[in-house]
């Protein structure tokens, strides 16, 4: 039975792709990719990011990275929640992201950053949307910002967290999202914590062209050339979720994309009309 996949995580749109992006999306498939969740930045990409979904009948999300937080204003505040109103009539919009907080890269974590997360928390909670959310050294904020607005469901995507952090984001009926860091035998937490979730708990994603698995990393420092993470890469961190959960890498795509399913729902619709569930 081949893998059916789905890339909870990605960033299609992202200039890096810009030459190549059908042959790579077409060798995607091949290993089995179904869907990806294209996950926006910025006002910048907003255009971008739905373009590519509707060119390969994918899903998007809408938001602003905290990466982006020092430079947003209240006016591109106002201008998300019009394009989130406006998007809601368009069945491969799915959600809000990607938003968070962000304690490693300066500004990406602080109050003004903090006020960009809650506002876009809110503008989720007020449509019950789905929320992909970043959290980088920030968990203890982010789970203050979804006590405030909490969310109707989504994914903390590249948890990179204690089994505590991971149990505090599933009682907020959050999903855990697992990319290339899986694929280093360095990742003891995170490695361990994946081997130990229950199903429809975690989720796979790519976090596409960021967060090389260590196949890619290797093989481009071998050509000497910045690794670039491709939505073919999804099934090797498939594969290698499978071998330390000890199961077989159908079973992981399964267990994967049902938690998806039930973290995104619009998703969900978005496949049924693909008769993705067929055979499932
Ligand atoms: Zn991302």
């Amino acid at each position: 039975m081949p893998l059916k996949l789905i890339d909870t995580h990605a960033h299609l749109q992202a200039g890096v792709f810009e030459s190549d992006l059908d042959a790579l999306v077409a060798c995607a498939r091949a290993q089995g990719l179904q869907s990806a969740l294209i996950c926006a930045s910025s006002p910048d990409d907003w255009d971008a990011a739905r373009d590519a979904a509707h060119r390969y009948g994918f899903g998007y999300l809408l938001g602003i990275h905290p990466f982006e937080a020092r430079r947003t204003r209240p006016a591109d505040l106002r201008a998300l929640e019009a394009r989130i109103d406006a998007a809601l009539a368009d069945p491969h919009f799915i959600g809000v992201g990607e938003i968070g907080l962000d304690r490693v890269v300066p500004l990406a974590g602080d109050a003004a950053a903090e006020a960009v997360f809650a506002a876009q928390l809110k503008m989720a909670r007020d449509r019950s949307l789905p929320v992909s959310i970043h959290s980088r050294k920030a968990h203890d904020r982010i789970l203050a910002g979804l006590k405030r607005f909490p969310a109707a469901s989504g994914a903390v995507h590249a948890f990179n967290g204690s089994p505590e952090d991971a149990r505090r984001f599933l009682a907020f009926g959050l999903r855990l999202g697992f990319g290339g860091s899986l694929t280093y035998s360095g990742s003891l937490r995170i490695r361990r914590t994946l081997a130990r979730l229950p199903a429809g708990a975690w989720v796979l994603e790519t976090d596409a062209p960021d967060m090389p698995g260590a196949g890619r990393r290797a093989a481009a420092e071998s050509r000497g050339v910045p690794p670039r993470t491709e939505p073919a890469d999804l099934a090797d961190v498939c594969r290698e979720a499978a071998r330390l959960r000890g199961i077989t890498a159908e079973a992981a795509a399964e267990e994967s994309a049902a938690a998806a399913c039930a973290a995104f729902p619009r998703l969900r619709r978005l496949l049924e009309d693909d008769d993705f569930f067929l055979g499932i």
